[in-house]
């Protein structure tokens, strides 16, 4: 049985830790830990008498080395859940390698601070290099390739829906469905409706920075970058009916690119609705999603973070989100010398993982995977040293966790296209 160290006890650590107490036979002891305790200790106190996993907590700052690393020579876990912010990535895996432990996330490495002289030296660079402007990419972590390599250790970077399921399932479609993918289509489609004028499903200031960001795909070997919400397309959801869709830049069409072999073209499409868009232009506009410090009465106030301040917790959502998501791959290419199309994707109920885990659908769709991660590590069956995302692994016992668990997907065959 596996001793697991989460860090963060936001929405989606809820979720993932609820959801590995159910599974005490792999998770036997987890311990909670994240800046604010009383939030680890809400949370324990309402596992305890429920589950077989022995559940502690402590307090920890996940930007300080040093406290990571005291943590976690104490408590010697098996395995680190990074599920904090994407700012606490570098550091909470260089504390990995300096005690000897594995390392998992669900999203890639940005800087809290993107004004910091040394990191845009790089990001210039890169934007220069790759051809896209995200402030998050993959080469932070990647360079811990080797490092991990030598201590023997695994990183897991991303195991949520999207990037993680999304990528599970690519692996799936070229292990199982195609000989070639040409084309892949990444479709999140959020059909809940919280009832507020405007909220984000997770955490407001990571959410409102990718969004607002300019969109980008990949197709015959480049990036192309494109104005932020400037492809705009409609498709019907199952479950969920008609909604507009907009190119996004993601990250996981980053390691797609490197990893579906002769792919040709990657995109990925996020739902909107119309309100949701005009408060953020609005909100944009007056510099609100700003994440340069002003000076506020002898303050200073950084505008997207005192923006947080002001926007729903994501995690209060839950009870009062209704409707469903649907998350998944649309795949062009050939199978035994034949043309071949195929989707594969999970519907989700927003208010049957409230009934569940107290949680609204996106902190599910994000947890059960990290969950799901997690036991693969802990259990051996996706083990090789080195840093990796879910689609450099065997699919298949993933696949059928998810299905255990909470979010099943099924593959269908010729489906609408998206222009
Ligand atoms: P929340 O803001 O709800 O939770 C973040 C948690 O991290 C909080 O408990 C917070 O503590 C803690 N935290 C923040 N900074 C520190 C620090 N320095 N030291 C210790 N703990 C810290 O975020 P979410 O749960 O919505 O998101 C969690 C992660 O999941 C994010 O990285 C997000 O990008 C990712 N995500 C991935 C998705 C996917 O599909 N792959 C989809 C959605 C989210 P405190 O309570 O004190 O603020």
């Amino acid at each position: 049985m596996a001793r697991v160290l989460v860090i963060g006890c936001g929405g989606v650590a809820n979720v993932a830790i609820r959801k590995c107490c159910m599974r005490s036979d792999i998770f036997g002891e987890l311990c909670i830990a994240s800046r604010t305790l009383s939030k680890c200790e809400a949370l324990k106190a309402e596992l305890d008498g429920k589950t077989k996993t022995v559940v502690t907590v402590a307090k920890v700052d996940a930007d300080s080395f040093d406290e990571l690393c005291a943590l976690i020579r104490a408590y010697k876990p098996d395995l680190v859940m990074n599920i904090a912010l994407p700012y606490q990535d570098r550091t909470i895996m260089d504390a990995c390698l300096a005690c000897g432990v594995n390392y998992m996330d669900t999203a890639n490495y940005e800087p809290e601070d993107t004004d910091d002289p040394e990191w845009r030296k790089v990001y210039d660079a890169r934007c220069k290099r790759e051809g896209f402007s995200a402030y998050f990419d993959y080469s932070w972590q990647w360079a811990y390739k080797e490092k991990f390599e030598k201590a023997g250790l695994t990183a897991l970077l991303g195991s949520g829906f999207d990037p993680g399921v999304t990528q599970v399932f690519c692996a799936y479609a070229q292990k199982h469905l195609f000989d070639e993918i040409d084309t892949i289509d990444i479709l999140d489609c959020n059909g809940g409706d919280h009832g507020y004028p405007f909220a984000t499903n997770f955490n407001p200031e990571i959410n409102l920075r990718e969004v607002s960001a300019p969109g980008s795909y990949w197709e015959n070997g480049k990036w192309v970058e494109i104005p932020a919400m400037s492809i705009k397309r409609e498709y019907n959801f199952e479950g969920v009916g008609d909604k507009d869709m907009y190119l996004l830049h993601h990250e996981e069409i980053e390691s797609l690119a490197k990893n579906i072999k002769g792919v040709k073209r990657i995109r990925f499409f996020m739902t909107f609705g119309q309100s949701y868009l005009t408060h953020m232009k609005c909100l944009e506009n007056v510099g609100m999603l700003s994440t340069v410090p002003v000076d506020f009465d002898g303050h200073k106030i950084v505008p997207i973070q005192f923006l947080k301040a002001l926007l729903p917790d994501p995690a209060s959502l839950g009870p009062r989100t209704v409707g469903k998501t649907n998350i998944g791959c649309i795949f062009t290419g050939r199978k035994d010398g034949k043309e071949k199309t195929a989707y594969i994707y999970n519907i989700c109920d927003h208010q049957e993982c409230y009934r569940e885990v107290k949680s609204q659908a996106i902190s599910y769709t994000t947890g059960v995977p990290a969950m799901i991660g997690a036991a693969m590590l802990v259990t051996g069956k996706w083990s090789k040293a080195g840093v990796y995302t879910a689609e450099q692994f065997d699919p298949d016992p993933f696949m059928a966790d998810l299905n255990a668990y909470g979010l099943p997907w099924k593959v269908v065959d010729d489906p609408v296209l998206v222009k």
